[in-house]
């Protein structure tokens, strides 16, 4: 089978594909309150996008994870979700932001989902609501409670966390996971799309003063678990829950990179952090289910791949793209 390896010898084994650009949620670090999105005509149909799952599956590829944008509020969600799901996967996984778990969930576990990534930065219903400006805290709680019910294992929660709006909640949801026996990563913020709301230098919150606050509490002890994906995790002695760090700044996370992504509208990205990118909608719609054309597009593709990023902290904004058209 032909693999897909990239100029500086990684394998690629993840792809993480973006459903819709659209969310009921306007969180601060990643849209801006008013936001435009694209015409139907210009984001990939469900047949496409499970085209694009398959072809990076006969490419090798052993994850898939589905994100947007909000994946849940894309009309047949569930039945892209069974598509995937039987593919084969070694890992297929979703990252929600909760809301729509009470009523998917079930039929995403039974699907064939195997893993959901839930993200959830605050306890406090105010400042929630603040965060995510429309979210409501108790709505995701019992989403993250409907998903356990619906036998998903190690769902793990995503907090993004920004200085003086929720680094002192850092305890408190690690407290939230061991009570609710679920994984928990800390992500430092990226500078992606320009979101007004605040001053990314001034909220810069690194994962090494994360760490710190969670050790004053709980000792953390290093492990060599993957999921593939760029968090590196420890364990407390007296929990099964991980904690993960998701550092884009103060660990740089490049030369260990086996993912790509495709944006809502058909772009493959070989790097987050950078513009190159090629154009599978383009392929697909000139040679419609031709599986060897697009297979051959991303394979093309390879050596587009950086080696790295070159995010900064200074609050300039390097990549023009929301993180909702990317995918997180
Ligand atoms: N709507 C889903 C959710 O919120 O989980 C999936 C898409 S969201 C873009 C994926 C992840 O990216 C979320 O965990 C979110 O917190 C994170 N995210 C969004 N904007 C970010 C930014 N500027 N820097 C770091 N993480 C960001
Ligand atoms: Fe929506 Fe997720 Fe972006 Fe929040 S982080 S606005 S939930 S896409």
């Amino acid at each position: 089978m032909t693999t897909l390896i990239d100029d500086f010898n990684r394998r690629v084994r993840y792809v993480r594909i973006s459903v819709t650009d659209r969310c009921d949620f306007r969180c601060v670090y990643c849209m801006s309150e008013e936001m435009t999105f694209l015409p139907r005509a210009q984001i990939l149909t469900l047949e496409e996008l499970s085209m694009v799952a398959r072809a990076f599956v006969e490419l090798g590829v052993e994850k898939v994870r589905l994100t947007g944008g909000e994946p849940l509020v894309r009309r047949g969600i569930e039945q892209l979700v069974d598509e995937i799901g039987s593919l084969g996967l070694a890992d297929f996984a979703m990252t929600t932001n909760g809301a729509g778990l009470v009523k998917h969930a079930k039929a995403l576990r039974d699907g064939g989902l195997k893993r959901l990534n839930i993200s959830l930065d605050s306890l406090d219903a105010e400042k929630f609501r603040q965060l995510t400006r429309t979210g409501d805290l108790h709505k995701v709680i019992d989403g993250i409670r409907a998903a356990r019910d619906a036998g998903f294992e190690r769902i793990k929660l995503n907090a993004v966390v920004l200085k003086g709006r929720n680094d002192d909640e850092v305890v408190d949801l690690v407290e939230f996971a061991r009570r609710e026996a679920l994984d928990i990563s800390f992500i430092e913020e990226m500078p992606l799309g320009d979101v007004s709301d605040h001053s990314r230098a001034e909220t810069f919150c690194s994962s090494d003063e994360v760490q710190e606050l969670i050790e004053a509490r709980y000792p953390l002890l290093p492990t060599t678990e993957s999921t593939l994906g760029p968090s590196r995790y420890f364990r407390m002695a007296d929990s099964d829950s991980r904690i993960g760090f998701i550092s884009p700044h103060s660990h740089n996370f490049c030369s260990t990179c086996n993912r790509v992504r495709v944006t809502v509208e058909g772009r493959l990205l070989l790097c987050l952090g950078n513009e190159h990118s090629v154009d599978l909608r383009a392929v697909l719609r000139r040679h419609p289910g031709d599986m060897d054309a697009l297979k051959t597009a991303i394979i093309d593709a390879m050596p587009l791949k950086p080696e790295r990023h070159h995010f900064t902290t200074d609050g300039d904004v390097q990549v023009v793209r929301f993180m909702n058209m990317t995918g997180g």
